[in-house]
């Protein structure tokens, strides 16, 4: 009997440390402990998903550090180049997959390290990217949502080099049943960064977590893996957006922030595992690409018009303004909870 209660117990540690290796936890007082464990906590993490939707199984380069549209499809064309030229020193490559050989890829593939090319306190502070931040500015620039959280870093994670491989169909179609997004990483922005969405592992509150962001509303979870829940302001700027400068003196400190304008509807930001691509926020509206109005967004946070990278028109998602956090005023946060589309596969 004995035996048996050990054993049971033994199995509800496992399983409870199972759990938490895959959240992509911020609480910092466990993940200094938890960095030590980062490779073993990184491969439960794995191996456990493996049997999850939507798949994150598939770890081996396609591309192998070559970049091949042969056969990419013409209307992914010029989107798909977008992921070439937005980060120089950590390359992503584009290629497809064409598992049975008849010609046509299933998929196309984005292989990516994960690392911005944007400044962030979350790099060593030898990295020519290395910023300092004072997460207290996040109180002013997430005003709509603070209430008394604590502004602070996600404890000691660092921004670390990732094996991003995403795999989206090559010919995406809608869900007849819709696939839950998860914990992990559901898509790759045009600069290789992982997207996640509005959600917070299990334990945690999204709602706490967005004052461990960074000067780029990003942050790292234990894995090193960075990644954006919410509106990816500096790839925003980088991608020709346009921005604001937010501003706040508090007792004689002075706090600096950029925000989205609110009139980047049209800027592709990325792609989502089912190859439906990301647009930034609608904000104060937005025109198709013949300068018409466009249809009202659905349940998934998306809708279908024309777009200067799909003339033709395509389902995309636009990073949403949700009510969340108790305030109903504007945080862009990524997506909603279900893919709109089928999924591909997100190895990591
Ligand atoms: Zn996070
Ligand atoms: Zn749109």
């Amino acid at each position: 009997m004995k035996n048996i209660k050990i054993f049971v117990f033994s199995l509800i540690i496992i399983f409870s440390f199972g759990c938490q290796t895959r959240n992509h936890n911020i609480d910092h007082s466990k993940n200094n402990d938890q960095r030590g464990l980062k490779k073993d906590g990184g491969h439960r993490g794995k191996k456990k998903s493996g049997r999850r939707k939507p798949s994150r199984s598939s770890t081996a380069s396609v591309c192998n550090g070559e970049n091949d549209f042969s056969l990419v499809p013409i209307t992914f064309l010029p989107s798909m180049k977008k992921y070439t030229i937005h980060n120089e020193e950590n390359l992503i490559h584009v290629c497809t997959e064409d598992s049975d050989g008849d010609g046509k890829p299933e998929f196309i593939v984005i292989e990516a390290t994960g690392q911005p090319e944007h400044k962030s306190v979350y790099y060593e502070s030898s990295d020519k990217y290395f910023e300092d931040f004072d997460y207290a500015t996040n109180i002013y620039k997430f005003a709509a949502i603070y209430q008394g959280q604590t502004p602070r870093s996600a404890g000691r994670n660092k921004i670390e080099k990732q094996t991003l491989i995403l795999k989206i169909p090559a010919q995406p179609t809608p869900a007849a049943n819709k696939t839950e997004t998860d914990f992990g990483a559901m898509g790759i922005a045009l600069n290789g960064v992982a997207f996640f969405n509005e959600n917070a592992a299990p334990g945690d509150e999204i709602t706490n977590e967005l004052f461990t962001f960074d000067q780029c509303s990003g942050h790292p979870e234990n894995r090193g893996m960075y990644h954006y829940h919410v509106d990816p302001i500096c790839l925003i700027q980088k991608l020709g957006g346009r921005i604001k400068n937010g501003t706040r003196t508090s007792s004689g400190t002075k706090y600096n922030w950029l925000e989205d304008s609110g009139t980047n509807a049209g800027l592709l930001l990325g792609f989502l595992m089912d190859g439906f691509p990301v647009y930034a926020p609608i904000g104060k509206g937005e025109k198709d690409c013949k300068n018409n109005a466009t249809p009202s967004i659905d349940e998934y946070n998306g809708h279908q018009h024309c777009t200067s990278d799909f003339t033709g028109g395509i389902y995309h998602y636009h990073v949403k303004t949700a009510i969340q956090g108790g305030d109903n005023k504007p945080v862009f946060w990524l997506t909603n909870k279900y893919f709109y589309g089928e999924t591909g596969s997100l190895g990591q």
